[in-house]
C-alpha cells in the first residue's frame, strides 16, 4: 500500500495505516503549523552524518522545497564534506556549509541529533533560532526543541521523516525514498536488529515500491570501500583484544593516513568487530582528524551501552552508542571498563 498523500486534505487519518507513533497528533499538528507559516526552513543533522541523519534531512528538504520554501540544509563539521559513502544520496544541492547557514533561523529542524552538542558549529545558529523542531529516535534525547517529534521506539529517524513527508502533503518519489531507505537500512543493520518491526518492513515496502534500486543502494553503502579500507580493517582486527565479554580495538589517524582513508570510512569497522561471539560488548576507538577519539560501542542486549556511554559524556541507543574521548587508548579503555563494570 502506497498512501497517496496528494489526496490528503490535512487530516491525520490517512497516515494512520503507517503504524503507531509515540508523537501525539496535536504535536504533529503544531509542527505542521510552524512549518506552514515559515518562508525559510533551516535543516540540520548531527556532525559526521550517517545515512539516517543525512537521508532524513534531505528527504524532508525535498518536500519543503516543493512547497516553495527556501531550504538550507547542513551539519556542523568544521571540515564540511559529505562522507564519500553518502555522496550518492540525491538532494545534495540543498546542502550549504555552516558558514552559509541562516545565522538566526526563523525555523530550524534537527534530524537524528540526540543532543545540542552533536550540532557542532550549528549550535550557534540554533541558539538564535526562533523555533526549533527536533526530529529524532534516540531514547537519550531529552528534547531541546520548542517542539519535539521524538519516538524512542522508532528504528530510525527516517521513520519519523517519512511521516513528516506525508503529513506535509508530499508524496514519495524515488529520490525521497532513496534518502529514507538509506537511513532505514543502515540503522536497522540491514533489517537485522530487534528494532526491525513489521511496520519497518511495511515502510521498506512503500519505499521499494517507488522503483528503488536496493541493490545499487547496498553497493553504494557497503561495497565501494577503497582498497585501503581492507588494510586498515586488517590492522584493526590484528590488534583486537578479547577480554571478559568484551572485544575491542582501535584505528589511529596514522593508520588512515597511510592509505588516504577518511575518518568517515571507518563506520563499518564496528560491524566486523562485533561479530566475535564470545563478546557481549564491542568497542572501536577511532581517532578523528583533530586527534579526538570517537568511540563506537555495541551490545548484544544484556548491557545498556547507552548508559555506559552517557556516563562518559556520550549517548545513543541501548545496543549502539558512542562517546568522544581524549587521551591514550589505554586511559580511555580503563574509563570504559570502569563504567561497564557499573552497568
Ligand atoms: P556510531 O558508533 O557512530 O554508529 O554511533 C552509534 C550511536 O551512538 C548513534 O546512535 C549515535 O547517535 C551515538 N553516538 C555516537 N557517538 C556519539 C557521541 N560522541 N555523543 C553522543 N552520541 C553518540
Ligand atoms: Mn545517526
Ligand atoms: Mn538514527
Amino acid at each position: 500500500m502506497t498512501p497517496d498523500v496528494r489526496d490528503r486534505t490535512g487530516g491525520p487519518s490517512q497516515v494512520d495505516g503507517l503504524g503507531g507513533c509515540a508523537v501525539p497528533e496535536p504535536v504533529w499538528d503544531r509542527a505542521l503549523r510552524l512549518i506552514g507559516r515559515a518562508d525559510e526552513v533551516a535543516l540540520a543533522c548531527h556532525v559526521t552524518p550517517d545515512a539516517d541523519a543525512l537521508g532524513s534531512m534531505l528527504a524532508v528538504g525535498f518536500v519543503l522545497r516543493s512547497m516553495g520554501k527556501r531550504v538550507a540544509a547542513s551539519f556542523g563539521d568544521r571540515h564540511f564534506v559529505v562522507p564519500r559513502l553518502l555522496r550518492f544520496l540525491p538532494g545534495q544541492d540543498l546542502l550549504v556549509p555552516p558558514s552559509e547557514f541562516p545565522a538566526a533561523p526563523e525555523l530550524m529542524i534537527t534530524f537524528d541529533t540526540s543532543t545540542f552538542e552533536r550540532l557542532g558549529l550549528l549550535r550557534e545558529n540554533i541558539e538564535r533560532a526562533r523555533e526549533v523542531i527536533v526530529v529524532d529516535h534516540h531514547p537519550s534525547n531529552e528534547g531541546f526543541g520548542t517542539l519535539d517529534l521524538i519516538d524512542p521506539a522508532a528504528a530510525a529517524t527516517a521513520v519519523l521523516a517519512e511521516q513528516l513527508v506525508y503529513r506535509l502533503g508530499g508524496s514519495l518519489d524515488r529520490d525521497i525514498a532513496t534518502c529514507l531507505y538509506a537511513g532505514l537500512v543502515t540503522d536497522t543493520g540491514s533489517f537485522k536488529y530487534s528494532s526491525t518491526t513489521p511496520s519497518v518492513h511495511q515502510m521498506a515496502a512503500r519505499l521499494v515500491a517507488t522503483g528503488l534500486h536496493t541493490e545499487e543502494i547496498a553497493r553504494e553503502l557497503w561495497d565501494k570501500s577503497p582498497f585501503g579500507y581492507l588494510k586498515v580493517l586488517s590492522a584493526a582486527l590484528d590488534r583486537a583484544v578479547l577480554e571478559e565479554g568484551l572485544v575491542w580495538t582501535y584505528v589511529t589517524r596514522v593508520d588512515r593516513a597511510a592509505y588516504g582513508l577518511a575518518y568517515s570510512e571507518l563506520e563499518g569497522v564496528i560491524d566486523v568487530v562485533r561479530r566475535a561471539g564470545e563478546a557481549e560488548v564491542a568497542v572501536v576507538l577511532k581517532e578523528d582528524d583533530q586527534g579526538a577519539w570517537q568511540v563506537s560501542t555495541r551490545s548484544k542486549g544484556a548491557v545498556d551501552v547507552a548508559a555506559v556511554c552517557a556516563a562518559l559524556g556520550g549517548g545513543g541507543h541501548r545496543k549502539a552508542a558512542g562517546f568522544t574521548a581524549y587521551g591514550t587508548v589505554d586511559e580511555i579503555m580503563a574509563r570504559f571498563r570502569e563504567e561497564l563494570g557499573k552497568a
